[in-house]
């Protein structure tokens, strides 16, 4: 058998080392072709030398250099998304694990170049999704989701040949995250450690805080719309602190398909680089005679407003996405640092996003200039009002 060709974008942060974790169990079937990082070139070089790919890309300029001395052989070069947007790299599987929105240019590059795209970065979907839309026709382009939820509905949905007309309802689940039952007098002084101790699923800072405010399970309202094309009315929440239920697909017929599995973020990506198949290690089994049970409750919405904001923001469409999606990411920020409390952080994204406009833009016009302009509105309206906040 060949091996797959795997490039890992954002190979320093918590997806990516989990996915060079889900290679190393896997050493026959995975080859890493190429890595990128932004500036975390100590772990780079490290993860080098034990997967030799033939490229790496690393953004800071200033330790380029290093790199290069550190990796004699190695193609050290400015620029992924460049080496995956070019048809003749050989690489079959783009996994597009960047946080943020930077992580845009990767997912266009590689749908355009008619790869398969093991999407973790949520940001660039929820943002762009009218620019990157058309370009997941490209002959060999496919998004399989990297993102537990989404991954589930992909497994769901392929209990259907028609899901065009057979599927109802999605059902997305959230653990509710670190801060499930607080109240907003209990929440007004939390800090960035407990944001950060997430019950159930090990993932990054920015994700992490994100599932605290409900606001990741918004932005995740907004990727399933964009990748599975079910209207907003049709995609629910429900809390299910447990995270062994990671989604449901509800049919026509009444029936409801769910996938169960620990939560560990490298079942998905396993997932994803194996499409169709599916790789043979197991990262845990659910032991059923110790799971006594599986609990469900509608999200506290009053408390956690990030998801009504986001179904809000998806719904408005066109570049709304991408303004709210920048302005949490600048709050976000600003909470990490210690700048504002956690109850700031929505109340920031809300304001900011009274500012936004389509400024006359069709959806069908829609390109990727607008959606960085949109981003870049986002960003400064949320710094407007982070500037009154903290003042
Ligand atoms: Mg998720």
């Amino acid at each position: 058998m060949n091996s797959t060709r795997v490039a890992v974008a954002g190979s320093s942060g918590s997806i990516g080392t989990q996915t060079l974790d889900v290679v190393r169990a896997e050493r026959d079937r995975y080859d890493v072709v190429a890595l990128s990082v932004s500036s975390s070139v100590e772990l780079l070089i490290e993860q080098a030398r034990e997967f030799r790919p033939q490229v790496v890309a690393v953004d800071d300029p200033v330790r380029r250099s290093e790199v290069a001395s550190a990796l004699p052989g190695v193609q050290v070069v400015d620029s992924l998304s460049d080496v995956v947007g070019d048809p003749s790299f050989a690489c079959d599987v783009v996994v597009n694990a960047v946080v943020g929105f930077a992580g845009l240019p990767i997912t266009m590059r590689t749908l355009g170049a008619g790869r398969r795209l093991a999407l973790a970065n949520k940001e660039s979907l929820i943002a762009a999704g009218p620019v990157v839309r058309p370009l997941r026709v490209t002959p060999g382009a496919e998004i399989v989701p990297v993102d537990s939820e989404h991954c589930a509905v992909h497994q769901c949905l392929r209990s259907t040949v028609r899901p065009g007309v057979e599927v109802s309802r999605i059902v997305l689940t959230a653990s509710g995250g670190p801060f499930r039952g607080r109240t907003l007098d209990d929440l007004a002084h939390v800090t960035v450690d407990d944001a950060l101790a997430h019950p159930t699923w090990s993932m990054g800072p920015k994700i992490t805080v994100d599932s605290s405010t409900l606001m990741n399970k918004g932005l995740e309202v907004i990727e399933a719309h964009e990748l599975f094309g079910v209207d907003y009315e049709n995609i629910d929440v429900v809390v299910h602190p447990q995270s062994i239920v990671h989604s449901m697909v509800e049919f026509t017929d009444g029936c409801t398909m769910a996938q169960l599995s620990l939560p560990d973020m490298r079942l998905p990506i396993g997932y994803a680089l194996a499409h169709p198949e599916r790789i043979a290690t197991p990262f845990g089994r659910i032991d059923w005679a110790h799971l006594s049970r599986l609990d469900f409750a509608e999200p506290d919405t009053a408390t956690f407003r990030g998801l009504s904001l986001a179904y809000a923001a998806g719904r408005l469409g066109g570049t709304a996405p991408a303004f709210m999606s920048a302005a949490n990411e600048v709050a976000v920020e600003a909470f990490l640092a210690g700048r504002i409390r956690w109850i700031d952080i929505v109340a920031t994204v809300e304001v900011a996003l009274d500012d936004h406009d389509e400024r006359g833009v069709k959806v069908d016009d829609m390109t990727v200039d607008h959606v960085i302009d949109a981003d870049r509105r986002g960003r400064e309206a949320a710094d407007r009002v982070l500037a009154r906040v903290t003042a």
